[in-house]
């Protein structure tokens, strides 16, 4: 089905805001190469805009990015979606909150999935954006939906917009991609500040009553609410 001139211009427009998104990636030191991705869904529709596959980061503009449904089919594009398609695409098949999904190999992050450990809820600013501990999600395949499955099952049972997926390395999801994209700056400066805080001893545990109400007041007062 053709798309209507509304949606044509909406997903133009996340087409130039997923591919400026792709440079907090490199400027956050987030990725090297071509790893990392980030996506959003088109609003109201079952697309998605995601990048594509093998292309170098200095090459990704608005033209370049690839708009598939929600099963990972390619609806227009020039190159191929990402290899991390059909995850994002389970994520929002799944999760109707969801308008954005990022993953990277961010160097703490994965060092905390590499050992299987959440990192544990023990700074303010890990009680205000992930609600607890960040989880660790399972060992999954690529290739099949293994992986958005696990995202999901992990997701479901947490505050956490950021999962450790096993032997692998972060998925963040948001209401926008934006949002997605600053989970994933947040869990490996987080990764960090824990990692180092561990060399030098233990590190002591926030209190729940003090979790619950650091994530009340983040997620509810802090900011600028015009904006949600
Ligand atoms: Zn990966």
């Amino acid at each position: 089905m053709p798309m209507s001139t509304a949606v044509l211009d909406t997903v133009a427009d996340l087409c130039r805001t997923v591919a400026a998104l792709h440079g907090e990636l490199t400027r956050n030191e987030l990725v090297i190469w071509t790893a990392g991705n980030v996506s959003a869904r088109v609003p109201g529709e079952d697309l998605m805009v995601i990048k594509p596959s093998g292309v170098s980061y200095d090459q990704l503009t608005e033209d370049t990015m690839v708009v598939t449904d929600l099963h990972g089919e390619l609806v227009h594009g020039r190159f191929a979606p990402s290899s991390d398609t059909a995850a994002h695409a389970y994520v929002y098949r799944h999760m109707p909150e969801v308008g954005g999904v990022v993953h990277t190999h961010s160097t703490f992050a994965t060092a905390w999935a590499a050992r299987g450990e959440p990192i544990p809820c023990v700074l303010t600013m890990i009680a205000d954006e992930f609600g607890g501990e960040v989880p660790v999600g399972p060992f999954a395949m690529i290739g099949d939906d293994s992986i958005g499955r696990g995202i999901v099952d992990t997701l479901r049972g947490s505050r956490s917009p950021a999962v450790l997926m096993r032997n692998h390395g972060p998925f963040t999801v948001g209401r926008d991609a934006r949002s997605a994209v600053k989970a994933a700056v947040m869990v490996e400066d987080v990764a960090r500040t824990v990692h180092i805080a561990r060399q030098l001893g233990t590190p002591e545990p926030l209190r729940q009553e003090d979790i619950d109400r650091l994530h009340d007041r983040y997620q509810n007062v802090y900011g600028q609410h015009q904006e949600r």
